[in-house]
């Protein structure tokens, strides 16, 4: 499937709550424009706190009272590097060509300021992972080699078109699931429950906002997740003490969290029986809450202008 991308201007207004111009469809418009003003408004209470932890961090919040007024210089920047090798060069030519990473980097930089920079290390190695000592995210190819290697081995029939579209889906969502991250550590962002989780969360409210195909890239996620998950055979009792939820259900998340973000538009999810009815229910409001969540965390740390509804 071709994935029709929305403007970066669309992206970073959605990020900012800046919906007035903006060109998708008006019930989103307006159940956006609700959901970061009921931000707005229940965010005021942790205002004081969101200016501490700013000027802690070189004065780059100024508090929810005046929303959207950060002016930290820092910035994600990304560095590509060549990895030297017929086999994985073919991965570095997909990220650069399809500039999804710079695509997301500018949209986020659009809306949040950071007091430090981040940087975003494309290259060979170890990863996908955050390194708080370094503030730098690593991506690397060989990560998508073994995602594109279990496309191989259990979606066979994919045609080469959709398999890059699905090495770009996962890049998008991991590399936010990477961003939420940093925003956690930079921003100081108070996490309640497992991190991973809440950087799931972070990533499939991103995605699925950003884009017009937002739901699909989250369920590419998910859809590896349950590849991984069936991949996985009998479980170690180490798998119970991992910082990350199974990958099972990381799977059953992201797939409540689509369907919760729009209901009637998903409404195929109960009919195939993707996701059971009692788990459906519960669904819509885990999606908000998660989404009010993290508008509220982030809301202090928006450039001027960011909130202005
Ligand atoms: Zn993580």
């Amino acid at each position: 499937m071709d994935y029709q991308r929305t403007t970066l201007a669309m992206i970073a207004l959605t990020i900012s709550g800046l919906l007035s111009a903006c060109c998708c469809e008006s019930d989103d418009l307006e159940s956006i424009a609700e959901g970061v003003e009921e931000a707005v408004e229940e965010g005021d209470e942790e205002s004081d706190e969101g200016t501490d932890e700013g000027a802690d961090k070189g004065g780059s919040a100024t508090g929810a009272d005046e929303g959207g007024s950060a002016t930290g210089e820092g910035r994600f920047k990304v560095r590509y590097s060549d990895p030297g090798g017929k086999k994985l060069n073919k991965y570095h030519k997909i990220l650069k060509e399809d500039g999804v990473i710079d695509e997301i980097v500018e949209a986020v930089n659009a809306a949040i300021a950071l007091p430090v920079d981040v940087t975003i290390k494309v290259q060979s190695g170890d990863g996908p992972l955050y390194d708080p000592q370094e503030r730098a995210i690593y991506y690397n190819h060989e990560f998508l080699d073994e995602v594109d290697g279990l496309i191989g081995q259990h979606l066979e029939d994919m045609s080469a078109e959709d398999r890059k579209t699905f090495l770009i889906d996962v890049t998008a969502f991991v590399l936010l699931h990477e961003i939420a991250h940093a925003l956690i550590d930079v921003l100081k962002l108070p996490v309640v429950g497992k991190e991973e989780d809440a950087a799931d969360g972070l990533a499939t409210i991103f995605v699925t906002e950003l884009y017009e195909e937002g739901a699909e890239m989250a369920l590419t996620n998910a859809e590896l997740f349950d590849i991984e998950a069936a991949n996985a055979g009998d479980f170690e009792e180490e798998d119970f003490w991992d910082e990350h939820s199974l990958n099972a259900q990381r799977f059953a998340s992201i797939v409540c969290w689509v369907y919760g973000s729009d209901p009637d538009k998903h409404d195929s999810f109960l009919k195939e029986e993707i996701i059971p009815e009692e788990t459906a229910e519960r669904c819509p409001e885990e999606y908000a809450q998660q989404r009010k969540s993290w508008l509220q965390l982030l809301k202090p740390h928006t450039r001027p202008g960011a909130l202005d509804l």
